[in-house]
């Protein structure tokens, strides 16, 4: 069965604070402040890797990505305004917290698409076969996140360290994206977000909240998320060592 069209959303917009402070923002970057969807992987900023990836994905029809205010004019100048195949490519300026550069990209995006699918733009390990995975998912359930089920022994820990319990791991899964959606779900989702309290992390959250089933997608340990440093010498240690393996 062919893929439906989808819109892809990349989240960058963050200040990478975790990431400054550990001294190591590096690599070209086309504002003032240093962030690290523009540090350099492997020679190329890590965005770059990101979207190479999306763009492998035949029914990726559009990408958005909501970068910083000041970040927006020179990455469509750096990026360009295509993808392979023609396809378009967007900069917007993202919001004060990641839901809200979500609700803003999500504005940008081409309304003919059935599907919209999230990423965090430090994530650029994603395999585009895993991409493919979600999107099939989504289409036959309305909701996809691409997870790892936790295999670590999990403790809640009081701010002074001590360990309060160990939290029981069966039912536990990481969350990670691309999390995929079927646009109305998506749209319903982030115009019912007000009503939500504490942190949003994740796209997902907000769909869980209407009640929607949401599906969990087996991904794999190396679609990395890249917050701190040592992230990001692993996905060089990855890439050098040849990831994703199968291709
Ligand atoms: O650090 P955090 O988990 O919030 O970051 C996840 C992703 O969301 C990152 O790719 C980051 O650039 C993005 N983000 C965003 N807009 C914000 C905050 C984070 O697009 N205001």
């Amino acid at each position: 069965m062919p893929t439906p069209q989808a819109s892809v959303i990349l989240a960058a917009a963050g200040a990478g604070r975790r990431f400054i402070e550990a001294g190591a923002a590096n690599g070209p970057r086309t504002d003032q402040r240093p962030n690290k969807v523009f540090a350099l992987l492997a020679g190329r900023p890590v965005l770059a890797h990101t979207l190479e990836r999306f763009a492998r994905v035949s029914s990726v029809a559009e990408i958005v990505v909501a970068v910083s205010a000041e970040s927006v004019e020179g990455a469509q100048a750096t990026f360009g305004n295509r993808i392979e195949g023609g396809r378009r490519l967007v900069f917007i300026a993202g919001g004060s917290d990641r839901a809200e550069s979500v609700a803003r990209a999500l504005e940008a995006t081409d309304r003919g698409t059935e599907l919209v699918a999230v990423h965090d733009a430090v994530r650029p390990l994603i395999r585009p076969a895993t991409i493919e995975q979600a999107l099939h998912i989504a289409i036959a359930h309305g909701a996809a996140v691409v997870g790892r089920p936790v295999d670590h022994t999990v403790k809640a820990v009081a701010p002074d360290g001590r360990i309060l319990r160990t939290v029981p791991r069966d039912s536990l899964w990481l969350a990670q994206t691309p999390q995929v959606f079927r646009r109305e779900v998506l749209m319903q989702a982030y115009q019912h977000r007000e009503n939500l309290v504490g942190p949003v992390t994740d796209d997902a959250q907000l769909v869980e909240a209407m009640g929607q089933a949401v599906m969990m997608v087996r991904g794999d340990a190396f679609n990395v998320k890249i917050t701190t440093p040592e992230d990001l010498r692993l996905c060089e240690v990855l890439l050098a060592a040849g990831w994703p393996f199968e291709q």
